[in-house]
């Protein structure tokens, strides 16, 4: 295992969020809790999300009884939550799982992104937190994570490969789901997009990205990772955590980093 994902896993087994759709130790998820929570949580934060995915698991427990429930009763449960095409394709979701794949969930990335409302983010997070799959869920909190640790200067969204790629090197040999959940916890909680609590991040003496600010100590310091080409702010926070989804949308960062490049430190 290396000496990321390690480290990681041990702050997840210490640090790691108590949410209702989470199980700890060897138990796996409910598949269907945790569908339905990344549907929530796409451009909704885990604390908005809360008590909608409780009234939900109260009123449609398993995935059969959301499939057999009508599409009004959804809508307005999800009421407030917002981005209804949500709810619609929630409710379609439920009834292909249920008509095509007997009620239960597919394990795989695929046959997860063939079904209603489920992108390359869901589907990977779905494999990896309910089948422990090897996958690796790559939002805009982990795009941050992966631009500080390894220093990577190619703006968003052209850096978006590089980042997956080093997302994917850093993937364990096991617990691919508490990887997943441990990379979105540090992102939501640690490596916050304005203000990275470095001292209790368990990457601190690994990460490039602070060890350039704390020898070139300028304003306006570790905000300016990810850096970000794209013109339009998101107003809502993505999954997981406050974090925009897409990363960082601040000013590029400073140029005394283009003149501190050197060797692969830099390379992106
Ligand atoms: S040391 Fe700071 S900037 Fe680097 S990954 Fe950790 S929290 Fe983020």
């Amino acid at each position: 295992m290396s000496e990321i994902s390690q480290r990681l896993l041990d702050w997840y087994d210490v640090h790691g969020r108590t949410l209702p759709w989470r199980v700890r130790g060897r138990r796996r998820p409910d598949p269907y809790r945790v569908w339905l929570s990344e549907i929530m949580l796409q451009q909704t934060t885990v604390a908005a999300v809360v008590p909608y995915f409780e009234k939900f698991v109260a009123a449609w427990p398993t995935v059969a009884a959301l499939a057999r429930t009508e599409l009004d009763a959804v809508l307005t449960a999800w009421a407030g939550l917002g981005y209804y095409s949500r709810a619609r394709n929630l409710h379609a979701c439920a009834r292909l799982v249920v008509e095509r794949h007997d009620g239960a969930f597919p394990r795989d990335v695929a046959a997860l992104r063939a079904l209603p409302g489920i992108g390359p983010y869901t589907a990977a997070a779905i494999a990896a937190i309910a089948f422990d799959a090897r996958a690796a869920p790559v939002d805009g909190n982990v795009e941050r994570v992966m631009a500080r640790l390894h220093a990577v200067t190619i703006p968003l969204p052209k850096a978006k490969k590089r980042l997956t790629a080093l997302a994917e090197a850093c993937l364990p040999e096991a617990r691919f789901g508490d990887h997943a959940q441990a990379m979105m916890d540090l992102g939501a909680t640690v490596c916050t997009p304005r203000q990275p609590k470095c001292p209790v991040c368990p990457f601190a003496d690994l990460c490039r990205a602070r060890s350039a600010h704390s020898r070139i100590s300028v304003a306006p310091g570790l905000a300016v990772w990810p850096r970000n080409c794209r013109r339009k702010r998101r107003r809502n926070p993505g999954p997981h955590g406050a974090a925009p989804r897409s990363g960082w949308k601040g000013p590029a960062a400073p140029s005394c980093f283009a003149a501190g490049r050197s060797g692969d430190c830099w390379a992106g």
